[in-house]
């Protein structure tokens, strides 16, 4: 994903694409219909206008797919408060659920994802329209695959006549081009409309989806659902369960996202779409939470490894590699024996070195033993090769999101963070 809407000939050429898809697959099915030998003739008249109804609500919300900004932080108070998530590409503040896109390059509001086939962000404000847009694609597709479905019929009842009584090949060349384009059209899209719509009611962006995939890997690494660790700056944090918070109730989840609880409005393709505003949850910039974890905000979760990371940076702890190699091709027994002499070790180096951060990672029960998940191998550490990726291979910045703007707030040092508000106060007050 990240390699398509990375390549610069899609970025320009995605959205003339799509356009050209949607044509070939509406009018030169409807002139191979009513203009070729192909039984059972034209589309009556009420096929024609539903077919064609469908159609001009595809293109109305595929056009504000494209065209309605995805959103836009606007910070007018001097006071930047450091407290929170901090977007340092932004030099701003970062609400709950905003992530700063890459292609986009600011922070978008409940951020799903980048789309590459709308080139905007699927997000706050874009949301309603990008889900009407695949509704209508695909009862529109389906409404197709109907007309084709009768025309392969007609052909197969008359099999048996003589080829030249039957339709042209042009046509019946047509019909199985169009008829293919369609099918796969179709899987790809119906694919993207279940995917959105499980989206829509529970509350889960895309993005977030994935921070639950690696909350339950990271969770699942260890024997509890906490452990405390030291953080960066030497904090003590408590790395725990946390359930994700948004999802209020499928009915409030869907209204939140359309930006109204009249349902009758949700699949109408001029009604509007949730604005930005300070006021009120579920406008931007706070989100109401259904009270699962003991206390709001904890979304999204610490991620040790980058936690640890975040540590090898600022030059506070460095993980033994070469010690954890030796896991390589190693039985049960053995590897649990290097894992105690490694856990010895630590301490030692600990006491050496302030290597507090790893030793106390290495305590819980098998954490970093399974590095599988986690290409972190220090021989060929870059950016992308570091971060978390889910079962589909998946990385944040697949999804548009710029991962150095990605910071846990733990992983800033409160020296940066105050460094950072005096820089983020300064500029303002220049602009
Ligand atoms: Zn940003
Ligand atoms: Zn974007």
């Amino acid at each position: 994903m990240a390699g398509i809407s990375d390549a610069p000939f899609i970025q320009s050429l995605a959205v003339p694409a799509v356009c050209l898809l949607i044509a070939f697959l509406s009018y030169f099915s409807q002139v191979l219909f009513n203009h070729s030998t192909l039984d059972p003739g034209p589309l009556s008249r009420t096929e024609s206008t539903t077919f064609n109804i469908l159609l001009l609500c595809l293109w109305v919300s595929y056009f504000r797919a494209v065209t309605v900004d995805p959103g836009r932080y606007v910070f007018a108070d001097q006071v930047i408060e450091a407290e929170g998530r901090w977007c340092k590409k932004c030099q701003a503040p970062k609400p709950p659920r905003a992530h700063h896109c890459r292609h986009c390059q600011r922070c978008i509001p409940k951020m799903d994802h980048h789309c590459p086939w709308t080139k905007n962000c699927v997000s706050m404000t874009t949301f309603p329209h990008f889900l009407r847009f695949l509704v209508y694609a695909n009862v529109s597709l389906w409404t197709l695959s109907y007309f084709f479905w009768q025309r392969l019929y007609a052909l197969w009842e008359t099999r048996h006549m003589p080829a030249h009584l039957g339709p042209t090949l042009a046509a019946l060349v047509s019909l199985a081009m169009s008829g293919l384009v369609c099918a796969i059209t179709s899987l790809a899209l119906g694919i993207m409309l279940i995917t959105t719509v499980q989206g829509w009611v529970l509350n889960r962006t895309t993005i977030e989806g994935w921070e639950v995939d690696r909350h339950e890997a990271n969770i699942g690494r260890g024997s509890r659902d906490w452990w405390d660790m030291t953080g960066p700056d030497g904090e003590p944090i408590r790395f725990e369960k946390v359930e994700f918070p948004y999802d209020i109730g499928f009915f409030a989840n869907m209204a939140q996202a359309m930006g109204t609880s009249n349902f009758l409005l949700w699949f109408f393709p001029l009604a509007g779409n949730p604005k930005i505003s300070k006021t009120g949850t579920g406008t931007g910039f706070t989100w109401e939470e259904n009270g699962f974890n003991r206390k709001e905000g904890m979304w999204p979760p610490l991620d040790p490894e980058k936690l640890r990371r975040a540590g090898r940076e600022w030059g506070i702890s460095r993980r033994n590699y070469e010690a954890e190699l030796e896991d390589e091709g190693l039985t049960p027994q053995e590897q649990l024996e290097a894992f105690k002499r490694r856990q010895e070790e630590d301490m030692r180096r600990r006491k050496r070195r302030q290597d507090v951060l790893l030793a106390e990672l290495e305590e819980v029960d098998g954490f970093g033993s399974d590095r599988d998940d986690y290409d972190d191998d220090e021989t060929n550490c870059n950016n992308a090769m570091r971060n978390w990726a889910n079962s589909d291979g998946e990385y944040l910045r697949d999804y548009g999101v710029d991962e150095d703007a990605e910071e846990q707030d733990e992983d800033v040092p409160l020296v940066e963070l105050l460094r950072r508000r005096h820089v983020g106060t300064t500029s303002y007050s220049d602009s």
